[in-house]
């Protein structure tokens, strides 16, 4: 049976180094700082929000929550926007998504000042990352390369394939692991909604990254022996007493026959919250010129 990756212990590891990194600031004067903003009605995400803000206490980023009417004008947002821009007490600003639908979403993105941008959705971010200059790398695809690191899958070299094309995960996982360096350095192919029998690339890869949305879509058949799979899909299923979390991949059949496999939940999940709080220290250190040691 495969080895589980454990992200949640993956994770504490990163946190504790962030609580250090953050005292080593605030040892420099430096308090990082946190801004969320909400404009939507959607549970989840104001369920989502509230855990970012949990995290940040934990490790002692001070947060800032900033909250709109779902019916407030756009322009509202914007400004809200343009205040936290200037505002030095905040250095990271995260923009919960998805906003209510009178917003023009990928707007309100490019309103964030690229510095401040901890999620890495900004254009001139996307377009460091993918022109091999990284400065934020969007959450899940960080926690994605770190998790494969520490499972100890030697990234150059290695076939790897990516199953979704999103903005938020697959696109910026495949241009993160076809970067250079020693935690990078992948043959990437990237599959999608079109792609034309999808087992036959999962097959013969050596890492399998599924982010499709799609319960169970990757199922062991489909997998080969020494592969690593790593499983971002969240999907809830059941009703009642019954419901609950499957990922994207078929864990039972799936990890009888790889090598490696993340649980759902207790795989990326974590490992996205606790990225979004390095970037963040990163955001503060840059802003007030501290040096930090890179891990
Ligand atoms: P998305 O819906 O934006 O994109 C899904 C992608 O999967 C699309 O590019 C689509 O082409 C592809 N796809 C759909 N059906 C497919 C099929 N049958 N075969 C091959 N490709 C197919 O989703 P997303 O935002 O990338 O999220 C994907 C999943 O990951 C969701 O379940 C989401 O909840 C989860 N997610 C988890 C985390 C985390 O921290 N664990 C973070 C982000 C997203």
């Amino acid at each position: 049976r495969a080895d589980v990756i454990d992200g949640e212990a993956v994770a504490a590891q990163v946190r504790e180094t962030v609580a250090e990194t953050v005292e080593r600031l605030q040892s420099a004067g430096v308090t990082p700082g946190l801004a969320t903003v909400l404009m939507s009605d959607d549970p989840a995400s104001e369920t989502y929000v509230r855990m970012k803000q949990r995290d940040c206490a934990d490790v002692g980023i001070e947060s800032r929550h900033v909250e709109l009417d779902t019916d407030a004008p756009q322009s509202e947002l914007f400004e809200t926007i343009e205040e936290l821009n200037d505002d030095p007490a905040i250095d990271g600003i995260l923009i919960q998504r998805p906003l209510t639908d009178s917003v023009d979403e990928p707007a309100a993105l490019r309103r964030v000042d690229p510095a401040k941008d901890v999620d890495g959705f900004h254009p001139e971010n996307v377009g460091r990352l993918v022109t091999g200059d990284p400065r934020f790398v969007p959450c899940t695809p960080l926690g994605i390369q770190r998790l494969l690191v520490e499972a100890g899958v030697e990234l150059p070299g290695a076939d790897v394939v990516v199953v979704g094309r999103s903005e938020l995960v697959g696109k910026p996982l495949a241009n993160l692991l076809l970067n250079r360096g020693d935690d990078a350095d992948a043959t990437v192919t990237v599959c999608h909604s079109k792609t034309d029998d999808l087992a036959a690339h999962t097959a013969r890869a050596d890492v399998v990254v599924v982010a499709a949305g799609v319960p169970e879509l990757v199922t062991g058949e489909m997998l080969s022996s020494g592969s690593t799979v790593i499983d971002v899909g969240i999907n809830a299923v059941g009703e009642g007493d019954d419901r609950k979390l499957i990922g994207d991949v078929d864990y039972e059949s799936a990890s009888q026959v790889v090598d490696a496999i993340t649980p759902v939940p207790g795989g990326v999940g974590p490992m996205t919250r606790a990225m979004l709080l390095k970037n963040t220290v990163q955001a503060a250190a840059r802003q007030a010129d501290v040096e930090l040691e890179t891990e």
